[in-house]
């Protein structure tokens, strides 16, 4: 029984240093920042080490015991999944994350359920290195359950322990990161990348069969001119929106976008967005009012970035809103939630439930709405960027069909804001 013991305390010490090269290899290739062998290391003696203590042997072994409990600690705070066997494909030790991934028998040391549960290809890769004497590392992308249901990068390194090298016994580590979330991420560009492609097609051949209609000389009268160069500019200006508005996105979402805040009165604010908007309401024949203002609405914002959160709802607003409807805006605090709320109510058609969901979601358009007005379906999604993503704040829209639409986001309040409201 110790010497199982004292066998486990010396992996579970060396171990760390075998998975610190499998997170090198793990790291470099999934664009994460690169975790050298050196500043690992000092990491982790940083993590364990403790000043000397006196030179009585019990205390030393103590001492041990404590680093090692500490070691398996670390290692079963790791998300990806590490586990160390034999020559024989024998668990010696498996970490919490591992048991997860491969189920409970994996815990049992001194049996191969950890490494059968693992694919083929990743038995041949543990077989290989521990018949190597050269620090062999690979890297194999795999599917852990055989069918897509949980894609993984495992690193399998032949591992130069102390306990190793006294026994002249061949190990190897095995780390397994899930790698769901990268696909997923993968996926959603790809969509997103067709969905552009295709966005951008539309405007594109039409302001193509509209060019050629002029190059072929078959609009000739003055009227027929104006008629057709009016088609051309709704597409340009259609193109120039969607990639303003894509552009834009991925700045918020790669990071690259930086909120200039200050503090902003979001009455005023909504105030000035009103009056700008009030041409366009009369020309639509729409009542566009402020109906209720808190006195100090004040929170830490970026200004230009709201105004157009701002201007987008009100704009949706009147262009979804049949004429002589009615558009008010509100702008309240939330003193449980401590923000500031700014709502923009319309009597129009409403949003049917099904549609909810996917309101803010990258070129989601209402199908029954579509003939009703021109977009894009890129303006809420960089609201929700705007709000969600740069101010920590939410939206959201509550919506019945016949009775029409409150869209809403609230922006954390400031202290100073707080206290006056
Ligand atoms: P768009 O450029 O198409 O208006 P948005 O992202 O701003 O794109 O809005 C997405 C969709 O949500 C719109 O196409 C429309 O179907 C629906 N929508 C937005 N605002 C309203 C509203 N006030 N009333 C009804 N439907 C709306």
């Amino acid at each position: 029984m110790e010497q199982i013991a004292s066998l486990n305390t010396r992996l579970v010490r060396a171990l760390p240093r075998a998975i610190v090269g499998a997170y090198a290899l793990l790291f470099s290739r999934t664009r994460a920042p690169v975790l050298t062998n050196a500043n690992s290391n000092q990491a982790l003696t940083a993590l364990t080490s403790r000043p000397p203590h006196a030179d009585d042997a019990l205390l030393r072994a103590r001492a041990m015991e404590i680093r090692s409990s500490e070691r398996t600690a670390l290692l079963d705070a790791l998300v990806d999944g590490v586990l160390l066997v034999d020559a024989h494909g024998e668990t010696r030790f498996a970490n919490a994350a591992a048991v997860a991934m491969l189920g409970q028998r994996a815990a049992i040391a001194g049996t191969r359920d950890a490494i059968d549960a693992l694919p083929l290809q990743v038995k041949r890769a543990v077989a290989a290195v521990v018949a190597t004497r050269s620090s062999e590392r690979r890297r194999i992308e795999c599917d852990l359950k055989g069918d897509s249901a949980l894609p993984v990068v495992v690193v399998v390194s032949r591992m130069q322990s102390e306990s190793a090298a006294s026994s002249c016994e061949e190990l190897a580590s095995v780390v397994i990161r899930d790698i769901r979330a990268e696909r997923e991420a993968d996926r959603m560009k790809s969509d997103f990348v067709a969905q552009a492609n295709h966005e951008l097609r539309t405007p594109l051949t039409s302001l193509r069969a509209t060019a050629e209609l002029f190059a072929d000389g078959e609009i000739v009268s003055a009227e027929e001119c104006a008629q057709f160069g009016q088609i051309i500019l709704e597409h340009a200006d259609r193109l120039a929106n969607i990639i303003d508005n894509m552009l834009d996105i991925r700045r918020i979402e790669s990071g690259m976008a930086r909120a200039a805040l200050e503090e902003v009165d979001f009455s005023q604010l909504v105030e000035s967005c009103v009056a700008e908007q009030s041409a366009e309401a009369l020309r639509r024949n729409t009542s566009l009012t402020v109906a209720r203002s808190v006195r100090t609405a004040t929170a830490q914002a970026d200004p230009t970035l709201i105004r157009q959160v701002v201007l987008n709802l009100i704009s949706n607003a009147l262009k979804y809103t049949p004429q002589g409807g009615v558009v008010t805006l509100e702008v309240d605090t939330d003193n449980l939630a401590r923000a500031i709320v700014v709502s923009v109510r319309d009597n129009g058609p409403g949003i049917p439930e099904q549609s909810l969901p996917r309101l803010f979601g990258k070129f989601y358009r209402v199908e029954s709405l579509q003939k009703v007005a021109k977009g894009t379906g890129l303006g809420l999604n960089l609201c929700r960027n705007v709000v969600e993503a740069m101010h920590g704040g939410q939206i959201g829209v509550d919506s019945e069909v016949g009775s029409g639409s409150r869209f809403w986001f609230a922006i954390p309040m400031s202290q100073a804001g707080q206290q006056a409201a």
